[in-house]
């Protein structure tokens, strides 16, 4: 299948199903945002929760925040997004249409109207915001360009908080602003997206092995979520085309449908953010070594993670279509850790008062314990199977006549369609032990 085609296929599926809409949709759409439904949102919180367990709460090392999406304009001064923060810029004569010049193959022909395109500019992706203020009038203030600031900023209170001994971390998943000249792509390229990322603190005379380290670390989770390490690429970003405070970065790029594309990015900040706050805010941002006694502005690892971009790449990796008893289906192959269902239970027939009351004691039951349960009576059993298949639940559980009788269930598998009969009584355990993942529930 042509890779446009499949990307067709799992925009709509993601419409139909309730993953994600287009952002205002109802007044012709806002480019560049989305949103989240149901299925969607469940899937990007097991991302999320998944990623937080792995470097945040199953470490001695990391400090979980969680700071304010509005921050003042001296941080983005600091921190050189004011001035650094751009993308080159350029505007059709004819048609008006803008466009990000180091994106573009022919940079004097526009290609939506073959109209000349206009001299380049700088653009800031940085979006201000008027606040009211105390003393009339309004201030200028920014929806962050990057989550790192908001740990910055708090680098302080951390250390006076927890006096933590380097090296460590300070993470933060939450939602981040561009004002991206072209938004395109589905969830690629919007203006309202969330990261998932971390500021590691070391040594300066550690960052080459710290790199290493993380970078080892970021490639075991792409292992989690299942995406095939054939298709994740990294680039060694050359000097030219490094963020301004990077030393060092290397792009995770992923084969998504319109090409190679970054996917995750892990950088080198040294200690430029660190000091460049110190610089302006006149507070003290050096670490005290308790036990040498000297002091110095610790260097930042950062390994950065889009959650939408991963929301993506995981439905485009995941999704499969084949022939199960003769029919065609299209359905998701998603870990079970990140569907957002995981076990569907389901009457044969739901104008069976008896078949309905057994089936809500099972799903009752199953759900304390798999909280991601969910109950469907809808249409017949073929098409209660495709519904779920097609977002990625593992196994259905179905309760029939037999039940009343031997009180035992059907559980059917999504990815083979077997199924296998199962005593009530064994029912959870059965499903944790084999087809949901027990730890990470
Ligand atoms: P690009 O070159 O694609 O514009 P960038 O190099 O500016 O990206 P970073 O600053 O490295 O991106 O952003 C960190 C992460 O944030 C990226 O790895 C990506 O997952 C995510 N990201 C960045 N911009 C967007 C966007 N416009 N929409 C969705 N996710 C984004």
């Amino acid at each position: 299948m042509a890779n446009e085609q499949l990307m067709g296929k799992i925009v709509s599926l993601a419409k139909r199903r309730g993953f994600v809409y287009q952002g205002s949709e109802i007044y012709g759409g806002l480019a560049g945002t989305w949103d989240y439904g149901p299925f969607g949102h469940e899937l990007r919180s097991n991302i999320e929760r998944l990623w937080w367990k792995r470097f945040v709460s199953d470490r001695d090392d990391m400090y979980g925040i969680s700071s304010s999406i509005i921050m003042p304009e001296p941080v983005w001064q600091a921190s050189g997004h004011l001035q650094g923060f751009t993308d080159p810029m350029t505007e059709c004569e004819k048609c008006k249409r803008r466009f990000r010049v180091d994106l573009l193959e022919d940079r004097v022909t526009c290609p939506e109207c073959g109209g000349k395109l206009g001299t380049e500019k700088t653009f800031n992706l940085l979006f201000p915001i008027e606040m009211g203020s105390a003393v009339g009038g309004t201030v200028t203030a920014y929806l962050r360009g990057e989550v790192a600031q908001g740990m910055f900023v708090n680098f302080k209170n951390i250390i006076d908080s927890f006096h933590p001994k380097l090296p460590f971390g300070i993470a933060q998943i939450g939602k981040a602003f561009r004002n991206e000249i072209n938004p395109r792509d589905f969830l690629f390229r919007v203006r309202e997206f969330d990261l998932m990322e971390f500021e590691y603190f070391i040594r300066e005379n550690e960052w080459e092995t710290q790199f290493e380290y993380w970078r080892g670390e970021m490639w075991k989770w792409i292992d989690e979520i299942g995406l095939s390490r054939d298709h994740v690429h990294e680039l060694e970003v050359s000097a030219e085309d490094r963020a301004h405070y990077s030393k060092r970065t290397i792009d995770f790029e992923y084969d998504f449908p319109f090409g190679r594309k970054e996917l995750y990015g892990l950088a080198y900040r040294t200690d430029y953010d660190l000091k460049k706050h110190t610089e302006a805010s006149g507070v003290d941002l050096t670490y005290r070594d308790e036990s040498t006694g000297e002091t110095f502005i610790p260097h930042v690892i950062e390994p950065t993670f889009g959650a939408g971009r991963t929301v993506f790449a995981v439905l485009y990796e995941h999704y499969r279509e084949d022939e199960l008893g003769g029919e065609k289906r299209a359905y998701l192959a998603l870990p079970p850790v990140l569907a957002p269902v995981k076990v569907a239970v389901f009457p044969l027939l739901k104008n069976k008062p008896e078949l309905v009351k057994k089936a809500r004691e099972v799903y009752q039951a199953v759900r304390k314990e798999i909280p991601q349960t969910a109950w469907d009576d809808n249409g017949n059993i073929g098409k209660r199977y495709r519904r779920q298949d097609e977002i990625g639940t593992p196994a259905c559980v179905t309760i029939d006549f037999d039940t009343l009788e031997d009180d035992a269930v059907t559980v059917r598998d999504r990815d083979t369609g077997a199924q296998e009969r199962i005593s009530i009584g064994e029912l959870t355990a059965y499903l944790k032990r084999t087809i949901v993942n027990e730890a990470l529930l």
